[in-house]
């Protein structure tokens, strides 16, 4: 809740320290103002994200530019799955830091803020499912001013890592370098391989824009969707749901009413046929070493490929 002394600052104010998170998300200044308002300067650069896709209709399509988006938005959907959800958020599994690290990187590059943010928000959302609304529960948490300040206190495990205090606090570093990468190897192509078609600012609009857009909906309907479509299998006290065809769209994470039954679990699908793309990534990265320890659901073992009756 804002104090009173938060409700009276000035908008100019509000302004200059919205302006100032931009780059800085840890910027010093008070909130102000009710926290679920929209914060509207704060997201314009969440906002330009989404009108930047309609640049598409300059710089038009090639094969190579929409395979571009397509297999970014799978390694980032899994990135997000895999590191800032089932790591970050619900420490399913443990790694070395320097992993962490590059996790925590990945992670970033989905244009969802920062892991120590993500994870402080997502254990919000298993702590007080089924918030007020469909409309918050979809996009309000990502835009409110209550919502913009990290938490430190719901990831302290988290907020020892000097290394990830960075990468919450510039949030927008990696992925301006990320989108600076797709440009750059779209001029390439374009002067290098003109026959494939693609450009610069064509792998920029496709590669980070558009796949970004559709990656963070994704994400969102997992609060939304995933409450109210698809069945339940337990007794949860939310609303949450399983939906096949949510788990192929987003890698797994569509067993989102198991997940809510065992959040600290590694592996979302139960039954044989409830596919998780992310756990069997997982397992792979656990034979090369990358990753151990990964959590099991009780009754089941954790190698096991298909699943033994649960709950
Ligand atoms: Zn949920
Ligand atoms: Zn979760």
């Amino acid at each position: 809740m804002a104090s009173r002394e938060e409700r009276k600052m000035p908008n100019a104010r509000i302004i200059a320290v919205s302006l100032r998170r931009w780059v800085d998300s840890s910027a010093d200044g008070a909130d102000g103002g009710d926290p679920m308002t929209v914060e509207w300067v704060r997201i314009v650069p969440l906002a330009l994200l989404h009108l930047s896709c309609l640049a598409v209709f300059w710089v038009g399509w090639s094969p190579v530019a929409v395979a571009v988006a397509l297999g970014l938005y799978v390694v980032r959907m899994f990135a997000i799955s895999a590191f800032y959800h089932r790591y970050f958020s619900h420490r399913a599994f443990k790694t070395s830091r320097a992993a962490q690290l590059a996790f925590a990187v990945l992670g970033a590059s989905c244009v969802q803020r920062g892991p120590l943010w993500w994870a402080s928000h997502h254990r919000r959302h298993h702590a007080h499912s089924d918030q007020p609304g469909l409309l918050w529960s979809h996009i309000g948490w990502l835009t409110s001013r209550g919502a913009f300040r990290t938490d430190l206190t719901a990831v302290p495990d988290l907020a020892r890592f000097p290394e990830l205090r960075f990468l919450d606090r510039f949030d927008t570093l990696v992925p301006f370098g990320f989108a600076a990468l797709l440009f750059a190897t779209g001029e390439l192509l374009e002067s290098r391989a003109p026959w494939l078609g693609t450009s610069g600012p064509q792998l920029l609009v496709w590669g980070f824009s558009i796949s970004s857009v559709v990656l963070l909906h994704v994400l969102c309907a997992t609060n939304s969707y995933l409450h109210i479509f698809g069945y339940r299998s337990h007794a949860t006290d939310d609303r949450s749901t399983n939906s096949l065809l949510f788990s192929l769209i987003a890698l797994g994470e569509g067993w989102h009413n198991h997940h809510h039954r065992y959040p600290y679990a590694a592996r979302l699908g139960h039954r044989w046929w409830e596919i998780d793309p992310t756990h069997r990534v997982l397992q792979l990265l656990a034979r090369l070493g990358l990753v151990w320890d990964l959590r099991g659901i009780p009754g089941q073992s954790p190698r096991a490929g298909s699943a033994t009756r649960v709950a």
